[in-house]
C-alpha cells in the first residue's frame, strides 16, 4: 500500500483500540478504511402512507428510494436530492432510522425516514417504471423479505405501533 498523497510506501502504526492503521511517515497521515456510503429512504406523506417504487425493468418486488452519496454531499442532502430526482417530491423533514451493511455492493446503507406534504409524483422515466403510495401494513408485503428495505419498513411499522398511529 502506498500513500495517495506522496507515493511513499505505507507503514503500520498501532493506534489505541483501532489496531494497526496504514501510516505515511512523510505526510504524517493515517489512512483509515474508506467506507462506501449510500442512503435508503422511507418516504411518507401526511397520511403515513409509504412511497414504493419499481426501478426500470424490475417488476417483481417494490423497493424504497436509494442512492449513492456524491462527493462532498451530506447524507441528508443526498436523501433530499434523490427523492426530488426520482419522484419529484420535496421533503420537509428527514430523520435517521438505522444503517445496514450490504455485502454484495460493499456499501453501508444509511436508512432515513423522509416526510412530505406532497402527494403527486413526477417520476424520472429513465430510472423508474412507477411510484405509488401504500398504507404501511400493505407496503411490507410488496417488498422482498429480508432485504434492507424490508428491515427498514418493519422498523418504521414498530415506530408507528409505539406511537399508536
Ligand atoms: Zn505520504
Amino acid at each position: 500500500m502506498y500513500c495517495t498523497i506522496c507515493g511513499s510506501m505505507l507503514e503500520f502504526k498501532s493506534i489505541d483500540k483501532e489496531g494497526d492503521i496504514p501510516f505515511c511517515r512523510d505526510c504524517n497521515k493515517l489512512f483509515f478504511p474508506k467506507v462506501n456510503l449510500a442512503m435508503i429512504a422511507i418516504l411518507t406523506n401526511m397520511k403515513n402512507q409509504i412511497c414504493l417504487i419499481n426501478q426500470k425493468g424490475s417488476n417483481e418486488y417494490k423497493v424504497l428510494i436509494a442512492g449513492y452519496i456524491k462527493s462532498r454531499e451530506t447524507l441528508e442532502e443526498c436523501v433530499k436530492r434523490e427523492i426530488l430526482e426520482e419522484v419529484g417530491i420535496d421533503i420537509i423533514q428527514c430523520d435517521y432510522l438505522n444503517s445496514h451493511y450490504y455485502e454484495k455492493s460493499d456499501v453501508l446503507m444509511v436508512g432515513y425516514h423522509a416526510l412530505t406534504k406532497q402527494y403527486d409524483f413526477k417520476i424520472d422515466d429513465n430510472e423508474l417504471d412507477n411510484a405509488n403510495w401504500y398504507d404501511p401494513s400493505d407496503a411490507i408485503g410488496r417488498i422482498r423479505e429480508g432485504s434492507i428495505a424490508y428491515l427498514l419498513v418493519e422498523q418504521y411499522l414498530n415506530v408507528l405501533k409505539i406511537k399508536n398511529v
